[in-house]
């Protein structure tokens, strides 16, 4: 039985655990912090949970696909709810809209904002489901290795929607600022600007108007659990504070990790650490990628995040809310060209207590605020205090109570602590982001092209940030594994 040892426990990395150990591979995970699960780890304080990273739970037919592979589904594991509305988005004027998870309601809406706009938005939903049914059967489940695995009749039929970008296909069919901004939402969970982001990516807007919001009762962390209860049935074995220190190779082939200084051999190592980590754990002549080229991709944005518990009940205010009530433009050009703290910047305030009773002590709500943020900023406690104000001071304005006087919990996170706590490049929140430049065979490869059997995974590498990619990545980077290993080993028979 061959052994891979895969470094972090992530969602890439508890995908491709699963399909490793699946084939026969003896799986080992090793994981630096104590609990399992990567940037989606969950905190339990006070009869508060909160999951640490992801909130929105999209695209549920890739988790369903994930579950399949292993003759399960997702409600053998959590319960799913629709959220409706989708979401709540406030505007600069004071306005609100709910995006109602009905699209019969959704037409309606955008009639009401906007004469003709119902129709525009039906033309442009079906050209992005077209893109979504390309992206999903041809593009996304491809290794990266090749240009031409994105030549396929459909791409090639849509190679314009590769060239102009998201940003151009919105504001050509709609006026309205509101309608504008709800359109360019969902491809900010890809990294980049909507003006750098390929309109192909429109399917991002299926996934969101279409196919909807949903939620695991429990919070975010029962998709972790299920991972995880799943690869245990497998055989997977999962150690905890188990830092690895390095790679060691010999004669360019990984072959085993020292973690927390003691060393462990096996036949391929994989990685779902941030993939500039995992190189620095290679002596220099053996990394793939230089500094500088680190330097010159385009990051998707660190966060300031405020996990907070409150007292009550909070009213005039969403399970997912989106404050749009700032110039967008000017905070992206903070985050992407300036690399400043944010004049004055988009937020999100998500509090699933009040979908789900199980996570917060009866009568209060359990909650996170998140800012994005240029990654690699330098970060300080009263820089974090100045946008807790402001966060709280917007709120305020819109919904009329000051929530910071029923606080009784309260913890940040930002850039220091994604370095500190994840090996994240530059505090990183989400990976590298998904423009042109960088979108299939253009990202950081899944092997290593200077050490035999080393592999990556996760949201730097193929397909990229977010849930739905990452269990993609570990599928996609388990895959090549088994090729490899069924190549070398009927290689080694034959001779
Ligand atoms: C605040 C936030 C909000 C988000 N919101 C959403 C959302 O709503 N929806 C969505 O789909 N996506 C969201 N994302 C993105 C999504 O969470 C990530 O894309 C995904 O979880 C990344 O998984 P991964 O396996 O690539 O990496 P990670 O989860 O980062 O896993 C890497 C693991 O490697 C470990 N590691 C690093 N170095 C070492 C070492 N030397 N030794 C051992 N272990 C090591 C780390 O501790 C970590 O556990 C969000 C992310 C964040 C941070």
């Amino acid at each position: 039985m061959k052994r891979v040892q895969i470094i972090g426990s992530g969602f890439s990395s508890l995908s491709s655990a699963c399909y490793l150990a699946q084939a026969g591979f003896e799986v080992d995970v090793f994981e630096k912090n104590a609990d399992l699960g990567g940037r989606a780890r969950q905190m339990s304080v006070e009869g508060f949970k909160f999951d640490m990273g992801p909130s929105w739970y999209w695209m549920p037919d890739v988790f369903e696909k994930f579950f399949a592979d292993f003759d399960k589904q997702p409600s053998d594991y959590y319960q799913l709810e629709r959220i409706s509305p989708s979401y709540k988005v406030y505007f600069g004027d004071k306005e609100t809209i709910e995006v109602p998870s009905s699209l019969e309601e959704l037409y309606t809406l955008f009639e009401k904002e906007e004469k003709g706009s119902a129709d525009q938005l039906k033309i442009f939903l079906d050209k992005a489901r077209y893109h979504y049914d390309v992206a999903i059967n041809t593009i996304v489940y491809k290794p990266g290795k090749s240009p031409f695995e994105l030549v396929t009749l459909d791409t090639v039929k849509n190679a314009y929607q590769f060239v102009t970008n998201i940003r151009a296909e919105v504001r050509k069919r709609f006026k309205s600022d509101k309608l504008r901004q709800i359109l360019e939402f969902p491809v900010l969970f890809l990294g980049a600007k909507p003006q750098d982001t390929p309109a192909f990516y429109s399917f991002m807007n299926y996934a969101d108007l279409v196919l909807g919001t949903w939620y695991p009762i429990g919070g975010m962390y029962k998709i972790v659990e299920a991972m995880v209860k799943l690869a245990k049935e497998l055989g997977v074995q999962f150690h905890t504070n188990a830092k690895v220190n390095s790679i060691s190779t010999e004669n360019a082939e990984a072959h085993g990790l020292f973690v927390n200084d003691k060393f462990h051999s096996s036949d391929v190592v994989l990685s779902g650490a941030d993939y500039h980590h995992t190189e620095s754990l290679l002596p220099i002549k053996e990394r793939r990628y230089s500094d500088a080229y680190w330097n010159s991709r385009t990051f998707a944005p660190s966060s300031l995040l405020f996990y907070l518990g409150f007292n009550k009940k909070i009213k005039g205010l969403e399970h997912h809310n989106l404050f749009f009530d700032a110039d967008f433009d000017k905070h992206a050009e903070e985050i992407y060209d300036k690399t400043v703290w944010p004049t004055n910047p988009l937020f999100y305030a998500n509090f699933p207590s009040m979908t789900d009773h199980t996570i917060a002590p009866e009568g209060t709500e359990t909650g996170f605020l998140l800012l994005p943020l240029a990654p690699g900023l330098e970060d300080s406690e009263l820089m974090r205090e100045k946008y807790f104000d402001l966060m709280m001071d917007r709120i305020k304005d819109h919904t009329g109570e000051d929530l910071r006087t029923s606080i009784v919990y309260k913890k940040s996170f930002c850039v220091n602590d994604f370095k500190e706590d994840y090996n994240s490049y530059k505090g990183n929140a989400y990976g590298m982001a998904n423009t042109l430049k960088q979108t299939a065979f253009l990202r950081p490869g899944i092997k290593s092209s200077k050490v035999k059997s080393l592999y990556f995974t996760g949201q730097l590498t193929v397909p990229g940030p977010g849930v739905p990619p990452a269990l993609i990545s570990g599928k996609i980077a388990a895959e090549q594994i088994i090729k490899d290993q069924i190549r070398k080993h009927s290689y080694a028979i034959s001779i």
